[in-house]
């Protein structure tokens, strides 16, 4: 492996993208042929290369990875490591168990069974090498304070059985323990042990080609500790697992073989941060993606102005599905970078969730607001019904309406609020309801004072068509009998209203108006010029066509017929005065309107100029009345004058 870009799509293709943590690595070193491919591929099912015994060449240096067959594992197949006189490969050497060691939990050293014990040996050297290389990777403790340990399984080949592998075992470990005490270690890992890094552990195989069954059933044996979890010597023990999750290998190890062969410092931990935003990064796309699929239909309808049923839940199950997508795979990563992209992920979800919170929220706002004026509309149809009553009804139900559909849509661990809408919903029914109720006060104004013009009629016919000096008391009694009525009777009705104090006095203060001028247009009716003069005819010739007793005069010649007319003319004009003014004896029944500026109701009250609307006739319309009156009066004296020189003819 030179290049280790192909490992992405090779790591999907062999089917371990979902493992998470559950697959291993095993990394083989040793010197050239010494069956290392030959011992992983019967061990693991692999296909390495072997090398041809017949042209005995060596295979192409590298590193060569593979899936074990029926078995979560990778394994890697070091090539070329040997001939340490060569600087060239002791710096490849370097590189490979760099790469191993960052990757692997479980390193073969394969070795045949006459090196053991050759100290000076290549694979002492390569084994030097990897300690240094390991206290440079893991000297200090990882984040979660454990320590990272790698399993050293040596692997004796050609093991012809005089030295029982106890031996073998204890000389490779002495070995070990001295090349460890012979490594020039940082002061602070001076009083390091070997055994504080790497657990030893050892397997003998019998000659290939001499014992060939042997050799092919140690190897049997051997892979049962690969594949039997249950096994005390099971050798991918979770402790050496490098917790690196499986769909994030391939850019792990593409990246650290990048620093390994630009002789780069390799830091673990920055190595796992980056490999941690790498795919936190493209988890996270790809749950938003999901999220934004899910999210998407409901764009249109809330732009449109719908009320979407249930949207809440909706975008809570949209974003508990990308959280859960992102956990899933997000959360086996260094868990600081974990939560971090896992706040900016539900940050971008909420903003991008939000407009259509705003949306239901604005919709939800029009669509109670038109309930409610319906509600409105329909609740004032009949004749009798409670204006308040209704008013209270429809608003509790619209708010409730409202409240229900913005908290459902309200989600959990968001800084989203309703109550700046609630809010405008509520001035605008208030509004609404302010606006009915003041056409509502106005129709009702305007039927009592339908009521009132129709009650004062009689009253003014009556006591204006006898013209006795209490006249104006008679009819301003009336009128302020009737106007206590229609008082009361709006007062009545106005309490189911809730109308303000101010609105009250408002309405009343035109109904007063309106009532006076009903009065005086009655007035008016009664005293018009030609009404009036009649009242004058029939009142004066009451007094002089016939006598106290009601009976009709007929004149005689020795009657004072100018005694008579004089004195039903001044009788009769003194009505004259009588009328020209609204003018009570008792005074207290004189009449005044409140002066009302404010009138919000009765436009033609603005320029009202109350005391002038006492005054029926101005002096020269008393004057023009009165010589108009003298012409009639004339007229009946003279008949009167020839009745008694027709009488005296006969
Ligand atoms: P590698 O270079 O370490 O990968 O070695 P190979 O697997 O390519 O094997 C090199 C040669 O050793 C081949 O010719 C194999 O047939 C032979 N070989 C493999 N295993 C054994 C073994 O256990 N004993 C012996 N004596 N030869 C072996
Ligand atoms: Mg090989």
């Amino acid at each position: 492996m030179r290049n280790a870009s192909h490992l992405t799509p090779q790591i999907e293709r062999w089917g371990l993208q979902n493992a998470g943590f559950d697959y291993d690595i095993v990394a083989v070193f040793g010197s050239q042929s010494t069956g290392k491919s030959t011992l992983l591929n019967r061990l693991c099912g692999t296909n390495f290369d072997v090398m041809d015994e017949t042209r005995r060449q060596q295979t192409t240096k590298g590193i060569w990875m593979c899936r074990g067959k029926g078995m979560n594992v990778m394994v890697m197949d070091v090539e070329g490591t040997d001939g340490r006189e060569r600087g060239e490969d002791q710096d490849f050497e370097r590189k490979s168990a760099l790469f191993s060691l960052a990757s692997s939990e479980v390193l073969i050293v394969n070795l045949w069974e006459h090196q053991v014990g050759l100290y000076q040996g290549a694979n002492m050297g390569l084994l030097k090498t990897v300690f240094e290389v390991n206290l440079g990777l893991f000297g200090k403790k990882s984040a979660d304070g454990r320590s990272q340990r790698t399993l050293l399984l040596f692997v004796i080949r050609d093991h012809i059985g005089t030295t029982p592998l106890a031996n073998l075992q204890a000389t490779l470990t002495a070995d070990m323990n001295k090349i460890w005490g012979s490594l020039s270690k940082p002061p602070e890992l001076n009083d390091r042990q070997l055994s504080d890094y790497f657990d030893l552990s050892f397997a003998a195989l019998p000659h290939k080609i001499l014992v060939p069954d042997k050799f092919e059933a140690g190897v049997q044996d051997l892979r049962k500790r690969f594949t039997d979890k249950s096994r005390e010597d099971y050798v991918f023990k979770p402790m050496y697992h490098k917790r690196i999750p499986a769909d994030g290998v391939a850019f792990y190890m593409e990246n650290i073989w990048e620093q390994v062969q630009s002789n780069k410092d390799l830091d673990l931990p920055t190595q796992q941060e980056l490999l941690a935003q790498f795919r936190c990064d493209e988890i996270a796309t790809v749950a938003l993606s999901e999220f934004n699929e899910q999210a998407k239909p409901q764009r249109k309808p809330i732009e449109s102005g719908k009320v979407v049923e249930g949207l809440g839940n909706m975008m809570r199950s949209w974003k508990a599905g990308a959280l859960a997508r992102y956990d899933r795979d997000a959360s086996r990563y260094h868990q600081g970078v974990y939560k971090r992209k896992r706040a900016d992920l539900i940050s971008v979800i909420d903003s991008t969730i939000s407009p259509l919170f705003l949306g239901q929220l604005k919709n939800l706002h029009k669509a109670c607001l038109v309930s409610f004026k319906k509600e409105m509309v329909d609740g004032m149809r009949g004749d009798s019904y409670d204006f308040a009553e209704i008013v209270k009804t429809a608003r509790t139900r619209c708010e409730k309406r409202f409240l229900e559909g913005a908290k459902e849509a309200s989600l959990e661990d968001t800084d989203w609020s309703y109550e700046e809408e609630f809010t405008l919903l509520s001035e605008e029914v208030k509004n609404v309801a302010d606006q009915c109720r003041k056409d509502e006060t106005k129709k009702m104004v305007n039927v009592i004072e339908r009521n009132f013009k129709r009650n004062i009629s009689e009253p003014v016919d009556l006591y204006l068509n006898k013209a006795t000096p209490d006249m104006w008391d008679k009819v301003l009694k009336a009128f302020r009998e009737t106007l206590e009525k229609a008082e009361s009777s709006y007062l009545t009705k106005a309490k189911s209203f809730s109308c303000t104090d101010e609105e009250n006095a408002t309405a009343l203060s035109t109904l007063r108006k309106r009532a006076w001028l009903a009065l005086r247009s009655k007035i008016d009716e009664q005293t018009s010029d030609a009404a009036f003069l009649a009242k004058l005819r029939t009142h004066f010739e009451e007094l002089f066509r016939y006598d106290e007793h009601g009976v009709p005069r007929v004149w005689k010649p020795e009657d004072d017929i100018d005694g008579a007319f004089k004195k039903a003319k001044d009788r009769t004009l003194e009505l004259i005065p009588l009328y020209s003014k609204i003018s009570p004896i008792e005074p207290s029944l004189a009449y005044t309107l409140p002066s009302e500026t404010s009138d919000s109701l009765s436009a033609e009250a603005d320029d009202f100029d109350f005391p002038s609307t006492l005054l029926i006739f101005s002096e020269t319309k008393a004057v023009d009345l009165t010589n108009r009156f003298r012409k009639d009066a004339d007229a009946y004296y003279v008949e009167a004058k020839r009745s008694t020189v027709a009488t005296m003819a006969q």
